[in-house]
């Protein structure tokens, strides 16, 4: 059903954040020929200057728009990530690695981690992270990337010059940028589509397409369509942060840190020229006063910020393409911060809607499918950050005892339930994380299996500890090779305000 027959060719980008960028670099690059694109942001308003660390699908987005990585990463201060140290998660005292890479060597029958479990019982003494390349260099502080070794990374890198870096890429080809604030959305009085956005300044934008990236603000999806929201706070309970950006007090390790507090969660992520620091925290359990207090003592570097308090509802948009209006960003939901997802979800949100571009004019269907497939994700990312909240024995605090008794959602206890009896962990379809990240924060939550895949009792005993102990020792020795992080990053994407000058 064709909704508005008319054809699409103005495009509107209402926001000038991570998500209003990305979203104008992706379109003017694929399709500038053929679409008239303009974005309008608000120096007063700015950006919420936070979402600094990501996950390794963003090279792949990168390469699409070929960026070329060592320019992106001087002009963003950059340095790699290679994964996320947990601590104090499970119990106080915990540290446990969740890497971007693989655990040991699966077979088409089972995951390697069931040999590991077979190996135990025979008494050979090795973490399943021994096992994981990835792991063992971030633990090592050790990184490089060179045509003949495979390493699965992300990067950690300064937002707002995030955002100005795709502003000039996105203004390489042609899309205009409106400096204004937005007063008003105006609706056609019969279809309620939108059909332009009014400024202060009393200037008119007109527009076929608006991509609302005004942030938690959602002044186009939400205030003007109300397309409803689904809270998730039953489920992840944290709705505040305060952030504060401090000095380097070390080399940067490839890694960003999450250090679970009393009620929340603490992350640094180390830059070229400086560290960002940040509680997440329920409100029901902490205030903010508190909570800064509690920031200020536990970060290492000297402040170069005050603290800054954040609001936020966890959940998602009911209806993230509601008209002629794509929400992206923090203006389409937000889960939380735990294993940064959002930039994530805002690149497969922008190439999902390059897929199903209403060229000839938005229809149900496209409406339909954008829809779903953006529920389904949002959905499958939920499970995997409750996991992290609920599977705790931390009973120190009243959050913690909050987390380990909510209830969680039915797809995840079913999840749970079935490692714990037999070691089976699946990457479901169209599901982000591997089935290799499920293990790991199982595991590294101290979920146990009770049992494991017998496939891993084919090999004799003597064959599998041989078998592992080579593993980890090519591996060992792999990682024993390569530079130091920091130094590797201050060789091959310098920054103009490094300070390991
Ligand atoms: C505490 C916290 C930590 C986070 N950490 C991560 C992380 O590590 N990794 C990750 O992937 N994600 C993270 N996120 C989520 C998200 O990716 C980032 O917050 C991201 O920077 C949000 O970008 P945005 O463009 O959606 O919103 P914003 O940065 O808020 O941008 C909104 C834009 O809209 C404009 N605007 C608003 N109203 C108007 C108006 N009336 N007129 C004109 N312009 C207007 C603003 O000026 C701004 O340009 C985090 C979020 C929070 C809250």
């Amino acid at each position: 059903m064709n909704l508005q027959a008319r054809e699409i060719n103005k495009v509107v980008i209402a926001g000038g954040g991570t998500a209003g960028w990305l979203a104008a670099a992706a379109l003017s690059q694929q399709l500038g020929r053929v679409l008239d694109i303009t974005l309008i942001e608000s120096d007063e308003i700015g950006t919420i200057g936070v979402g600094e660390a990501t996950i390794p699908p963003i090279r792949v987005f990168h390469k699409l728009l070929q960026i070329d990585e060592q320019e992106f990463m001087r002009a963003t201060a950059a340095t790699f990530k290679l994964g996320i140290s947990f601590e104090n998660w499970a119990r106080k005292g915990d540290r446990y690695i969740h890497s971007f890479g693989r655990n040991g060597k699966p077979t088409w029958m089972c995951e390697f981690h069931n040999f590991w479990l077979r190996s135990r019982e025979l008494g050979v003494e090795s973490e399943l992270g021994d096992y994981c390349f990835e792991l063992q260099a971030a633990k090592a502080e050790k990184f490089v990337t060179s045509p003949q070794l495979e390493i699965n990374y992300a990067y950690h890198f300064d937002a707002g010059q995030y955002a100005k870096f795709l502003r000039r890429y996105a203004e390489g080809f042609g899309i205009k940028r409106i400096e204004g604030k937005i007063k008003e959305v105006k609706q056609n009085g019969e279809s309620g589509f939108i059909d332009a956005l009014v400024l202060h300044s009393g200037q008119i934008v007109e527009g076929d397409l608006f991509i609302d990236c005004t942030g938690f603000r959602g002044l186009l999806i939400e205030q003007t369509l109300k397309s409803g929201y689904e809270n998730w706070a039953h489920w992840l309970p944290c709705d505040s942060a305060v952030a504060v950006q401090t000095e380097l007090a070390a080399p940067a390790p490839p890694y960003t840190r999450s250090i679970a507090h009393d009620a929340g969660w603490r992350w640094c992520i180390p830059l070229q020229h400086r560290v960002g620091n940040g509680l997440v925290f329920s409100s029901s359990h902490l205030g903010d006063e508190a909570a800064k207090e509690e920031l200020v003592l536990a970060i290492e570097g000297k402040p170069l910020t005050s603290p800054r308090v954040l609001k936020f509802q966890t959940g998602r948009r009911r209806v993230v393409w509601n008209k002629n209006c794509v929400a992206l960003g923090l203006a389409s939901g937000f889960i939380e911060p735990l294993e940064s997802t959002s930039i994530h979800l805002m690149m497969v949100g922008v190439t999902r809607l390059m897929h199903l571009f209403p060229f000839s004019g938005v229809t149900q269907s496209l409406m339909d499918q954008y829809n779903e497939g953006t529920r389904l994700e949002m959905e499958k990312t939920r499970d995997f950050i409750v996991l992290h909240y609920h599977a705790t024995q931390r009973d120190d605090s009243e959050f913690w005892r909050h987390c380990r008794d909510m209830s969680i959602p039915d797809s995840l206890a079913h999840r749970i339930e079935l490692f714990k009896e037999s070691a089976y962990a699946f990457q479901g379809a169209d599901e982000l994380f591997r089935v290799d990240s499920w293990t790991q924060v199982m595991l590294g939550q101290r979920i146990l299996p009770k049992s494991y895949h017998y496939a891993a009792r084919i090999l004799s005993d003597e064959d599998l500890t041989k078998f592992l102990a080579d593993y980890r020792a090519s591996i060992a020795q792999t990682v024993a090779r390569m530079p130091v992080h920091q130094d590797f990053v201050n060789q091959y994407c310098r920054s103009s305000n490094n300070v390991w000058n």
